[in-house]
């Protein structure tokens, strides 16, 4: 992992003005670096940037550092944020007690410049390695779509944002047709192949605020987001087709493929996104008795 990859934030909260302007100054090869003079303003640029790192004062007034953090670690967008608590007093009654807040880490004023840049990359280093390992926790590693944990976890929380603001919501179960015959006739590499290029057309198709999951071998689902029925019955139909159009190179001539799909949409007894999929399911079973390669809406 390269730490200048992708550039990390480290947002600064502290009260004097000169203090922000050494770390901004120490930090900024490390991190892009967002200052805020306030508890207040430190906890609206938190939210609003979501950064990687929170280096954080004790002594402020009006809002302190430790009712800054215990602010942070009670709301669930930013509580995972680690905290670097920077104090310029002597002993460790404030250390105890921010450590006990959830803090990861101390800073002593005056500041140290090597000693600083030291606990900050430290504490990045872990975040890209945090980032790296939800990133593989929730990912297929073959199609690079979610698994189907994260696709639940997913799910799931559109299916209750949904529900609160009454707005609609749709699923589709999508399974590939006869694709034990493809494995059977191409071999499982190419297999591999079309469940690949199966997920970049579902991802080609599919609108931003969809999330698309491989649920199973060649099983996938979509939760779409302010979408009816009738519209997910368009969407998936647009699937089904460009699906239709894929054609692969293969040694044994050109391989193309079919996908059945069950669209179902929320109803205001759902409380569950499973009982979601168990009707769209269902529905795919009926697309695939009835012929295959088609679209079935309940
Ligand atoms: P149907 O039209 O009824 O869905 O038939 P099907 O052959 O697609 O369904 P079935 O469930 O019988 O077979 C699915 C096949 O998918 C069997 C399995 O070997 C294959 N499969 C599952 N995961 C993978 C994978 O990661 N790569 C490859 N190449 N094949 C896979
Ligand atoms: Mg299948
Ligand atoms: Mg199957």
């Amino acid at each position: 992992m390269n730490e200048h990859s992708s550039q990390q934030t480290v947002l600064v909260i502290d009260d004097e003005k000169p203090v922000r302007q050494v770390l901004s100054t120490l930090l900024s090869d490390l991190a892009d670096v967002a200052l805020a003079d306030s508890g207040e303003s430190g906890l609206a640029l938190a939210n609003a940037l979501i950064p990687d790192l929170i280096l954080l004062d004790i002594s402020m007034p009006e809002m302190d550092g430790f009712e800054v953090c215990r602010q942070l670690k009670q709301a669930p967008e930013v509580s995972h944020i680690p905290v670097i608590f920077i104090t310029g007093k002597e002993g460790a009654d404030d250390e105890e007690r921010g450590l006990k807040l959830g803090a990861v880490d101390f800073i002593r004023k005056p500041l140290y410049p090597s000693i600083v840049r030291f606990r900050v990359t430290n504490v990045l280093r872990m975040q890209q390695i945090n980032r790296e390992l939800e990133r593989l926790a929730s990912t297929d590693p073959l199609t690079g779509a979610n698994n189907r944990r994260q696709f639940m976890t997913v799910g799931q929380n559109e299916l209750l944002r949904s529900r609160r603001y009454k707005h609609p919501l749709s699923i589709l179960m999508l399974d590939i047709d006869h694709f034990k015959a493809i494995n059977d006739k191409f071999g499982h590499g190419i297999g591999d192949d079309a469940l690949k290029a199966a997920v970049r057309t579902f991802l080609h198709a599919l609108r931003a605020e969809d999330t698309l999951g491989r649920i199973g071998g060649e099983e996938f689902a979509a939760v779409l987001p302010e979408t009816d029925i009738k519209n997910a019955g368009i969407l998936a139909e647009r699937l089904r087709d460009a699906i239709s159009k894929v054609k692969i190179d293969t040694p044994e001539g050109d391989l193309t493929f079919t996908v059945s799909i069950g669209a179902s949409e929320i109803t205001p007894d759902d409380d569950d996104i499973l009982l979601v999929l168990e009707r769209a399911d269902k529905l795919l079973y009926e697309a695939k008795e009835s012929g295959r390669n088609r679209v079935i809406c309940g």
